[in-house]
């Protein structure tokens, strides 16, 4: 595996692997890697010739008092984690390679409508900073399959708008939630419930399990949030044909979501029922 710094080292590695007419699948995350991201590394290595992941936690989509700091980074866990699942080129920039002229940036990708409600909402500037530094990656990396984890719903679905909006060469591909075996969404934020919150924020998922059973699921799945007083509910919503719930478990804001109809193969890792 190949690890790069710098955007020019980036670029010129994914454009030598095209040149050699190796197809090339990117995997963009904040870091502190877990078996969600690992399986997003390994459709990309399945479907490609070359998989390339990056590592940027990014300034520009946290807002004020969110958790930018207290984010959880081990770079050479990290490291280690993806050269096991195959990826070959390892993109590590500083923010000040990101962003030379620091934040705010002059010019920023907002996509309307998709990104308006829900966690657009709760965070206000949060899809313009994910819009803008995806949008970045993708001039960085150039054409190649994007893979991006249905966890985030409402980012995959701003993603594809802008790809096809600005005709962007690059190949959206979601991909499943990966959940622990208690049905919590893995996600690099769960390592900062103390174990009383780890405990009480499986409710997410049995609220999504319940909203798939009820014919009105929005009360349904707001009443399970609220019976759990170590949860501080933000929404809980039926959209088109998807869940989706956010709380707050002390001072760590989870997201899940699901497709409203039950599907009979759950992305649970072995041992979960
Ligand atoms: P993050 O590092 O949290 O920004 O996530 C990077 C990518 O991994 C995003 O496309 C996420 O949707 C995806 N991802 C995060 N958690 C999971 C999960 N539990 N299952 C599948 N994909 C995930």
């Amino acid at each position: 595996m190949q690890t790069h710094d710098t955007i020019a080292g980036f670029r010129k590695a994914l454009d030598g692997e095209r040149a050699a007419g190796r197809t090339v699948g990117l995997v963009p995350t904040m870091g502190y890697l877990h078996k969600g991201h690992a399986s997003l590394m390994t459709a990309a290595a399945t479907d490609c010739d070359v998989v390339a992941a990056t590592i940027f936690v990014n300034p520009l989509q946290f807002g004020p008092g969110e958790d930018l700091d207290a984010y959880p980074r081990d770079l050479d866990r990290d490291r280690a984690i993806a050269e096991s699942v195959g990826v070959g080129h390892l993109f590590t920039p500083t923010v000040g390679e990101m962003y030379p002229d620091g934040q705010p940036i002059a010019t920023i990708v907002a996509v309307a409508k998709v990104g308006d409600d829900l966690e657009g909402a709760s965070r206000p500037t949060h899809f313009v900073g994910v819009a803008t530094v995806v949008a970045k990656l993708f001039n960085i990396a150039g054409p190649c399959r994007a893979y991006f984890g249905e966890k985030d719903w409402q980012q995959l679905l701003i993603v594809r708008q802008m790809v096809r909006d600005l005709d962007i060469p690059v190949e959206v591909v979601g991909c499943p939630i990966v959940r622990d075996a208690d049905g919590l969404a893995m996600s690099s934020r769960n390592v900062r419930l103390d174990p009383a919150s780890r405990a009480a924020a499986t409710v997410l998922h049995r609220a999504l399990r319940a909203g798939q059973a009820a014919p009105d699921p929005e009360p349904v799945m707001a009443a399970l949030i609220d019976d759990e007083p170590l949860a501080e509910l933000d929404y809980a919503a039926a959209i088109g044909d998807r869940l989706l719930v956010a709380a707050r478990f002390g001072p760590t804001r989870l997201i899940d979501n699901m497709a409203r109809t039950a599907h009979p193969s759950p992305t649970l890792l072995p041992g979960a029922d």
